[in-house]
């Protein structure tokens, strides 16, 4: 399928590069790094290839969420979203950028979010799980209080939040002890993510800001999968909801949710996931470059849906989440036409 757009495609700067070092063994790293720094040429390359007209650009994880500094990690997505501003200017057909955002301080990232979205033409943010700050035992979670005026902003400025995985902490990770190999993407980053997500759906976020749009990467995190279940726990004993929530959680998962792609290239898992929270709601994207470009559409492209989902998930929901109406190019519209 040609004129694809992906939303979790990422690229590091020199200061959050090493952040990445750890997800592939040593012999790979040089093409890893290769891949993050890179955005005008290979990239592109790789985009002309597999039908990709534009890739939504965000930071790499777990980057300024693990800064312990309030004020670095303030100076940090600053110059992180001034490079990819640049970056997008230089090809605006062809690249958008998501925020990255200092949520150790709500104010803060509230101001860089506002300034990413009007001064820089941000589409929206991409946050990296929870946020850290030094000498604090306590992980801040978005469904936590303080964060409200942050969501309020996020609702007015009428632009999606993605919320992208990162590792627990090891004082965390009691139950990965001893089989390391189920941290990052394996295991530990969509449990990471679903719970977080969660916590927003129960929290009663939703019910105070029924616009927010919250997306989610890899399928959506396992939830598609186990949303029936975490509202019909012993549906035999009628009981209130133990969240503060007002609605069913599937409910906001439903309305308040989208999902991507990225990651997980699997026609049975989308199928599942068409299924819960329907074509309008799923996005393509690919998680380059820790995914592979050519994995991910040649999948996608191949799979058993139907044209006109492929068409939805591809491209058309993309244009409809983000507002990309006039950045689609003529070379666009008549591939569009062409098919
Ligand atoms: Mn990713």
């Amino acid at each position: 399928m040609s004129g694809k757009i992906a939303l979790e495609e990422h690229f590091a700067i020199d200061e959050t590069l090493a952040d990445s070092a750890a997800f592939v063994p040593e012999a790979y790293w040089n093409e890893l790094r290769s891949r993050l720094i890179d955005i005008q040429d290979g990239r592109l390359r790789q985009m002309d290839a597999h039908g990709i007209e534009m890739m939504l650009l965000s930071l790499n994880a777990p980057a300024v969420q693990a800064v312990g500094d309030i004020q670095q990690a303030v100076e940090l997505a600053r110059r992180a979203n001034d490079f990819l501003a640049e970056q997008v200017v230089a090809r605006p057909d062809r690249f958008q950028g998501f925020a990255a955002l200092p949520m150790q301080d709500p104010d803060a990232a509230t101001e860089e979010l506002t300034r990413c979205v009007r001064d820089l033409g941000f589409r929206g943010a991409l946050v990296n799980g929870f946020s850290q700050i030094a000498d604090s035992e306590d992980l801040l979670y978005y469904d936590l209080p303080q964060y409200r005026p942050f969501w309020h902003a996020v609702e007015d400025l009428s632009v999606p939040f993605y919320l992208h995985p990162r590792n627990p902490l090891p004082a965390h990770s009691a139950i990965y002890a001893g089989h390391d190999w189920l941290m990052g993407p394996t295991w530990a980053f969509g449990q990471e993510t679903a719970v977080h997500a969660l916590r927003l759906m129960g929290s009663g976020l939703f019910d105070d800001y029924p616009d927010l749009r919250i997306i989610l990467g890899h399928m959506g995190e396992g939830l598609p999968y186990s949303m029936w279940r975490v509202d019909h726990r012993n549906a035999w004993v009628e009981t209130a909801p133990r969240y503060p929530a007002r609605r069913k959680i599937a409910d906001y998962f439903n309305e308040n949710f989208f999902i991507t792609t990225s990651g997980n290239f699997r026609t049975q898992t989308l199928i599942d996931a068409i299924l819960e929270i329907g074509a309008d709601r799923i996005l393509f994207s690919t998680d380059w470059p820790f995914e592979n470009i050519d994995h991910a559409s040649d999948w996608f492209d191949a799979a058993s849906i139907s044209e006109r989902d492929r068409r939805k998930i591809g491209r058309l929901n993309a244009i409809g989440l983000f507002g990309l109406e006039d950045l689609i190019s003529d070379a666009g519209a008549s591939l569009r036409a062409a098919e």
